[in-house]
This record gives C-alpha cells, sequence and structure tokens, in this order.
C-alpha cells in the first residue's frame, strides 16, 4: 500500500483545493499575532494600512505574474465564481443587445443559463456529450452582430476539458471564467476584456473571487438599475473596497501568489503542470484498467477526468486510495467517474503517488 510522506494526504478535490502546506503553516503561526500589531489577521480592519498593504501587494504581483496592463483593474471581491454568471449579465448586455455563449462544457452551460434567463443570450456552439467536434472545428461557430460580448470557460473543471481556441468576432469583447486555470499556465491578457476567477483553486480558500477587466468596458456598464454590489464599475471605484472583502482570503492569496512567484512564476508552473498530466494521462492511455474519455487535443491540463473500465470498483477504489492518503477522486455529481485536480500546489510526487496506487489497484483486481 502506498503511503504519502508527510502527514498530510494529497487532495486531489477539484475546489476548495490543496494550498502549500508551507503556506498553511505559516497562516498558523501568524494566526494569534500579525505582524507584531498584537491582533489576528481575521481581526485586522479592513480600512487599516496594514490590510491596504496586503491588498496593494496582491495586486501588484498578480499583474506581475500575469503581465496585466495598465487599462485593466484588478478587482478582489467576496463573492463565488457562480455571481459573476449573472453579473455579466446584468453589467454588460444592453436594450436589444445579446451574448454569445460557448457551450464547451457545465460551468458555461450554466453560465449561459443564467445570462438567457436574465438578458438575451445565445449559443456560438455547443458540445454534446462525448463529442468535442464543436470545440476543435471553429470554422462551425456563428456569432450574432448585436453581440455585447463573448463568453468562454478555457478549463471546464467538471469535464476535464480545455479549449484550444476563444471565440472571436470583430472586436467584440471575451469575458472568460478562469476559476480553475488562472495561474496555472500562461495567457494573453489582452485578448480578453474581463477575466473571473473564484480563489479557491488555484489562489486561495473559499469566499473570494479576483476580476481582471479592461476600463473601457466598464465605461459602458449602465449601473442605473443594477444593486450596488453588482455592478463592477462602482466596485472598482472603490477599489474593492465597498463592502468588507473577504479578509483573510485576501492575505492567503498574497501568500500564494508570493509562492507563485518564488517557484519560478506561472510559466515555469505551466511546465510542471504539463509534465504531472502528460505522466497521468500517459499512464491512464496505456492502461487496460482505466480510461479517459476525453479527446487528447481538448483534455484538461489541471482536471484529470477518468474512469474505471468496470464500474463496480468505484467505491472501492475511492476508499482505498483515501486511505493510502490520495483524497477526494470522486468525479463530480452531474457527471461521475473520477476525477483527479492537479492545481499549482499539488507537487509531482502526489501525481506519482496516485499512479503507484493505480497501478496497484489495478494489479489487485485483475
Ligand atoms: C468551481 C468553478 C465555478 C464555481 O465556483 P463557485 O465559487 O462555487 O461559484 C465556476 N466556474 C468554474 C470554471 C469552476 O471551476
Amino acid at each position: 500500500m502506498i503511503t504519502t510522506m508527510m502527514n498530510r494526504a494529497y487532495n486531489f478535490g477539484a475546489g476548495p483545493a490543496m494550498l502549500p502546506e508551507s503556506i498553511l503553516q505559516e497562516a498558523q503561526s501568524e494566526l494569534l499575532n500579525y505582524q507584531d500589531l498584537r491582533l489576528s489577521i481575521l481581526e485586522l480592519g479592513h480600512r487599516t494600512e496594514a490590510f491596504r498593504e496586503i491588498l496593494f501587494e496582491a495586486e501588484t504581483l498578480l499583474r506581475r505574474l500575469l503581465g496585466i496592463p495598465d487599462e485593466y483593474k484588478v478587482l478582489f471581491l467576496g463573492m463565488p465564481a457562480r455571481q459573476h454568471f449573472s453579473m455579466v449579465a446584468l453589467n454588460f448586455i444592453g436594450q436589444n443587445q445579446t451574448a454569445g455563449y460557448l457551450l464547451s462544457g457545465i460551468w458555461s452551460r450554466l453560465a449561459f443559463e443564467e445570462a438567457s434567463r436574465l438578458k438575451n443570450a445565445y449559443s456560438i456552439a455547443s458540445v454534446e456529450e462525448g463529442n468535442l467536434q464543436a470545440l476543435t472545428h471553429s470554422s462551425g461557430w456563428h456569432f450574432a452582430e448585436n453581440t455585447a460580448y463573448l463568453y468562454a470557460c478555457p478549463n471546464e473543471t467538471i469535464n476535464g476539458i480545455r479549449l484550444r481556441a476563444l471565440p472571436k468576432y470583430k472586436d467584440k469583447p471575451l469575458i472568460a471564467d478562469m476559476t480553475s486555470c488562472l495561474l496555472t499556465e500562461p495567457i494573453e491578457v489582452k485578448d480578453y476584456a474581463l477575466i473571473f476567477a473564484g480563489a479557491q483553486k488555484n489562489l486561495a480558500n473559499a469566499g473570494l473571487s479576483v476580476v481582471i477587466v479592461r476600463s473601457d468596458l466598464l465605461d459602458t456598464v449602465d449601473g442605473i438599475s443594477l444593486p450596488a454590489l453588482l455592478n463592477y464599475k462602482n466596485q472598482a471605484n472603490h477599489h474593492s473596497l465597498l463592502a468588507t472583502p473577504p479578509t483573510f482570503n485576501c492575505y492567503l492569496a498574497l501568500k500564494m501568489l508570493k509562492w507563485i512567484e518564488a517557484q519560478g512564476g506561472v510559466l515555469a508552473l505551466y511546465k510542471r503542470n504539463c509534465d504531472k498530466a502528460k505522466k497521468l494521462y500517459d499512464f491512464i492511455d496505456a492502461s487496460s484498467f482505466y480510461a479517459c474519455e476525453v479527446a487528447k487535443e481538448n483534455r484538461s491540463l489541471v482536471n484529470v477526468c477518468f474512469k474505471l473500465q468496470e464500474p463496480g470498483f468505484e467505491s472501492q477504489f475511492l476508499q482505498q486510495a483515501e486511505e493510502s492518503g490520495l483524497l477526494a477522486l470522486k468525479g463530480h455529481k452531474l457527471l461521475g467517474g473520477l476525477r483527479a485536480s492537479l492545481y499549482n500546489a499539488m507537487p509531482l510526487a502526489g501525481v506519482e503517488a496516485l499512479i503507484g496506487f493505480m497501478q496497484d489497484f489495478a494489479a489487485s483486481r485483475s
């Protein structure tokens, strides 16, 4: 039986996800007394110099790590990623306008359904279960003239699908849900008008989301009918301090951003993520016991969805994995099967431990 070297297990959950142990230890050691202020980070006021410094440093680091141009605002907001499904529609789809959604999996579909409920939206192309043709042949994509924005989810966390091509129509703004892929691979920020990401996959604990938005898009917001907190422009004008932001999450995010920089930045982590994913996919493809049904060119770098050829063994697999210190490998409830999330904080050793376990498990059942 494989056991991990540390006391902590490897957490393969899609989110809230694994954080580097060093960060948890730092947070623990600072919990009673933050920077000799004689109070906890949990008690620190959001308008204090010390907290403003956390927010400022986090923004500066994020800008540096992703090469965010000056004409973009960076917001740290207390809301889950799904809040943006309604917010982007409410903020940016004007009267007599619609928005185009690339339906690449469950998260983009949910965003599309929310936008359709509140405003007008259409599908650029849609992926049927197991049929990814719609994503590889962008020649078949369709766009409407009165489109306010295009929407995509570059990494579909639940389906294990990664987009290869982004929708493009004239100079329409592109909005992307990068909840599960932000900071795991290099991106060209100027290709997007707005990027949002919930923090619990790659950046911090649950409750915070990060928004990177081009100022000229904010200028199109007609805020009259919007609740104040759901207005991106209003949030930007108040530098994320309109309401109390999730202060502890921001503090953890800053630690994570420092960690990413110390690892060599996004490109270095991307290379490591490619290594990790390749090892696991190669093992699955070579095995007759496991299978990954996502076409190779569409496979997610960080959410590896797979199944057992003999699904009857699944609960045994999950139970024994857990006993071996490999947690949260169950697939999303909407899709079933198994899923290993390999975000930045998952070390190569965790992937090797998983493969070792999978080998042993297959051997013991055949
Ligand atoms: C996890 C996830 C969400 C949902 O995040 P919440 O913070 O729970 O709303 C949305 N989109 C993607 C791509 C995700 O991975």
